[in-house]
């Protein structure tokens, strides 16, 4: 993937009036030449119009650069995994993401499948400085999006990496489909930046995750971050249920054993499918044929999720990776963590 990549993609580019003049706007505009570009008032302008066609919009994004005056740091929700770090915190300088997978909880989040990028990142900066200030800080930087499929466009990885090398106590995760070897090969290692790779199954990729990368892909690009000693981090997250998903998950079970050795993956995380009752109902009104939208879940405290079939699938999963990966290093989401 290169600049080129989203040329095709991003036709039409609005841009916010206060974020027009910003180097890092004009950094990513210079590439994507062939893009319309609209001038807006303000990013919602856009992004928050009232009935907009998402399912329309996700074949053809168009790109919103936006830049935004409050620091887009933020405590980690109930439904994501600290991995036992109590000051867990996320940012979200991008919303939305290129790769669309069906079960993304960003479809009942956002009004819009539109891509909005603030492009400056300095007031996150400052923030997560205020925040190291009171201690140690785990901070996922890749949630609303996949900030490492776009790096080509944004160069955020990049800016991330020159911030955290001198901020001793910020321990940073990069979650990702993307299976860029090319990117993993020009960052440096910094042993508090984890690559945390979602791998599933053969048939929840080609099913449910149609434009992120195979599999086999993702497998590549997590063992070329093991040789460079890139601190690597496996997520079975989130597994779903369908018929047949324990056959599934044993076989991509097997293939991480196959293809990957245990003493460089630093540790995994196992969880299933949940989202929040008010997204899930967004959702189920905009893809009501998905089986994701069909399922009777189980409601809890405004989440909906397997309920007790939970504790049963990641146990299963733990099980299949019992005698590969101990106990101590795998992390699990489920009802009780609620
Ligand atoms: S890669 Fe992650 S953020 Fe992107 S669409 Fe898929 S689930 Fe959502």
């Amino acid at each position: 993937m290169n600049g080129t990549f989203f040329e095709p993609a991003f036709r039409y580019v609005y841009v916010e009036d206060r974020a027009a003049g910003l180097p890092q706007t004009r950094r990513i505009l210079a590439k994507l030449p062939q893009a319309h570009v609209i001038p807006i008032r303000h990013y919602k302008d856009v992004f928050n119009r009232s009935r907009q066609d998402i399912t329309a919009q996700s074949r053809s994004l168009a790109l919103i650069l936006a830049d935004e005056p409050d620091p887009r740091v933020y405590p980690g929700a109930p439904v994501c995994q600290n991995f036992g770090n109590d000051a867990f915190y996320y940012t979200s300088t991008v919303m939305n993401c290129v790769y669309d997978c069906e079960y993304c909880y960003l479809k009942g989040m956002y009004p819009s499948a539109n891509l909005v990028i603030f492009t400056d990142q300095s007031r996150t900066f400052a923030e997560v400085d205020r925040l190291l200030a009171r201690g140690p800080v785990y901070l996922c930087i890749s949630y609303d999006t996949d900030l490492a499929a776009i790096e080509p466009l944004t160069g955020f990885l990049r800016e991330w990496y020159a911030f955290a090398q001198d901020r001793p106590g910020l321990t940073i995760e990069i979650r990702t489909k993307c299976a860029n070897q090319a990117l993993l090969s020009t960052l440096p290692v910094l042993s508090d930046v984890i690559w945390a790779f979602t791998l599933s199954p053969e048939k929840v990729a080609q099913r449910f995750e149609k434009k992120a990368p195979e599999l086999e892909r993702r497998l590549a690009a997590a063992r070329y971050a093991a040789s460079r000693h890139i601190p690597l981090r496996l997520c079975f997250d989130p597994m779903l249920r369908f018929p047949g998903w324990e056959e599934e998950y044993r076989k991509l079970a097997q293939m991480v054993r196959d293809e990957l050795d245990p003493e460089q993956v630093r540790d995994i995380s196992i969880g299933t499918f949940r989202i929040s009752t008010q997204y899930l109902g967004q959702m189920r009104a905009r893809q009501p044929e998905s089986p994701l939208a069909q399922y009777p879940y189980t409601v809890c405290g405004g989440v909906a999720s397997y309920g007790a079939k939970s504790a049963e699938m990641t146990a299963y999963m733990a099980g299949l990776l019992d005698g590969w990966m101990s106990r101590d290093r795998m992390f699990f989401w489920n009802e009780r963590e609620e």
